[in-house]
């Protein structure tokens, strides 16, 4: 029998406010602040507080629908979601349930079987929960609670159950966070929970129309994890489901100290929430000028860039999808381009994707970070390519100019770096290495064609790497023979 995977994805995006979603709170980052610090009586449930809807939040939840191709609800409404946690002083989560902010929209994706669409069913507004710390000090065992993060926005995108392979789930997730970090909505930080995901995963006989029975697996922090876990859960439905058994519907955490799934609780239905209008919040009424405003500010998308990169500038796929992954390093790439003159773009790629994307790697340093500048890369680059420096020694002042932020000129001076490509001081130096070296000389005559590299080192060497490759090479071959 062979199954089909039905797969489905919630992701909570952080977005990035200054301020929390119905309270004047400062957002602040949680690998730096002290625990309680960012909270007022608002966030923290006291009796008595009434919430302020955040006019930032909305605006990016509005941004985001759009560039997610979904409608914009001109009225929606905020909605209490009731349930008892330690992390959820209020006892409820002011959320969106009937009626979201945005929905119907699509985005897409790319996988070695091509390109599809994956519909997104809705996307909501809400507010984050605090966050709980589980300690073990000398056997004993207690929790802590910190509310910084209570009351943080979040928007829930959900999608329909439109992947069917890991592939999908995390092309998905890529091009959405892309998405979404090209907006400035959110960081996109995954190591600082801006984005979390949860997956709906169901399997059914290839021959069936309806969807299995899904499982919901909660709290994944990575893309890589929730790749883990739903590798793990399919390869899980699939023996249960081969042995003629069937698949409970729960709610499933991820472990990922043991690398698999486990049961949290059985599956609550949207009822055991007791969902109702938040009675402290009027309507969310977006007048439609707000909304074109907003649709005129959303910048071009990667989407738009990868066919605007290949129509105007024939990049390979690959080196467009390298220089697209960080706007800061596209428009980078786009300002060096503009100065280029007679230099291809497909050249200023290879530069920023190669060396530059090295340094970055090697010293940790953003593209807003590094110390030269689009022109200087150029003319860098024009050095090299009207040969007055050869490759290596490019390379060699392209990092000198990366650490000092010193202008190529400058370093090619102080270094004595230009290119030897003076055919009598070439002639000269040849012939000393082919006196000094007559027993290779001969070997090369007697057939050993592979000393011919060897005898080009030694020139280049002696050049102290300045010759013009090209150059050494016609003349090495003309005086040889
Ligand atoms: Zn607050």
């Amino acid at each position: 029998m062979q199954y089909f995977t039905d797969i489905g994805l919630e992701v909570h995006v952080e977005l990035s406010t200054r301020t929390k979603m119905f309270c004047g709170c400062l957002v602040v980052d949680p690998t730096v602040a002290q625990p309680n610090t960012a909270v007022c009586p608002v966030c923290l449930g006291m009796p008595g507080t009434l919430p302020v809807v955040n006019k930032q939040a909305v605006a990016f939840a509005i941004k985001a629908g759009l560039a997610l191709h979904c409608q914009i609800a001109e009225r929606s409404i905020f909605a209490r979601k009731n349930y008892f946690y330690p992390d959820l002083p209020k006892g409820f989560q002011i959320s969106q349930y009937e009626l979201p902010v945005a929905f119907e929209g699509s985005i897409g994706i790319t996988t070695s079987q091509g390109k599809k669409n994956i519909r997104i069913r809705r996307a909501h507004l809400e507010e984050d929960t605090g966050k709980l710390e589980h300690c073990n000090q000398q056997g004993e065992t207690y929790s802590l609670v910190d509310l910084n993060r209570a009351g943080i926005p979040l928007l829930e995108i959900v999608t329909e159950p439109d992947m069917h392979t890991i592939e999908e789930v995390r092309a998905y997730s890529q091009e959405l966070r892309l998405l979404l970090r090209y907006l400035e909505v959110t960081s996109g930080d995954m190591e600082k929970g801006a984005m979390r995901f949860e997956a709906n995963v169901s399997m059914r006989p290839n021959d069936n129309e309806a969807l299995g029975t899904r499982v919901e697996i909660k709290n994944l922090n990575s893309i890589h994890s929730m790749e883990k876990a739903i590798a793990y859960e399919l390869e899980r439905q699939q023996k249960i489901l081969e042995e003629g058994g069937a698949i409970l519907q729960e709610t499933l955490g991820w472990s990922e100290t043991r690398s698999e799934t486990f049961s949290q609780r059985s599956k609550e239905e949207a009822h055991d929430y007791r969902y109702f209008p938040e009675p402290d919040l009027p309507p969310l009424i977006v007048e439609k000028t707000w909304i074109e405003t907003i649709a005129s500010e959303i910048p071009e998308l990667p989407e738009q860039k990868r066919v605007r990169y290949k129509a105007e500038m024939s990049l390979p796929a690959e080196k467009i999808e390298s220089l697209i992954q960080d706007k800061s390093v596209s428009s980078y790439f786009e300002e060096t381009v503009k100065r280029s003159g007679e230099i291809t773009a497909n050249t200023v790629a290879n530069w920023i994707v190669g060396d530059l994307f090295g340094w970055m790697n090697e010293s940790g340093c953003s593209i807003q970070d590094i110390k030269v500048s689009p022109a200087e890369l150029v003319s860098l680059i024009q050095f090299h390519e009207q040969r007055v420096i050869n490759k290596n020694s490019a390379k060699e002042v392209l990092h000198e100019m990366l650490q000092t932020g010193k202008p190529a000129r400058q370093i090619i001076q102080d270094k004595g770096l230009k290119q030897v490509s003076s055919t009598d001081e070439l002639e000269k130096t040849i012939t000393q290495i082919l006196q000094k070296f007559p027993e290779e000389v001969s070997s090369y005559h007697a057939g050993k064609e592979t000393i011919f590299n060897w005898l080009f080192g030694q020139v280049m060497q002696a050049t102290r790497g300045k010759g013009d490759p090209q150059i050494v090479k016609v003349i090495l071959k003309k005086m040889l023979s």
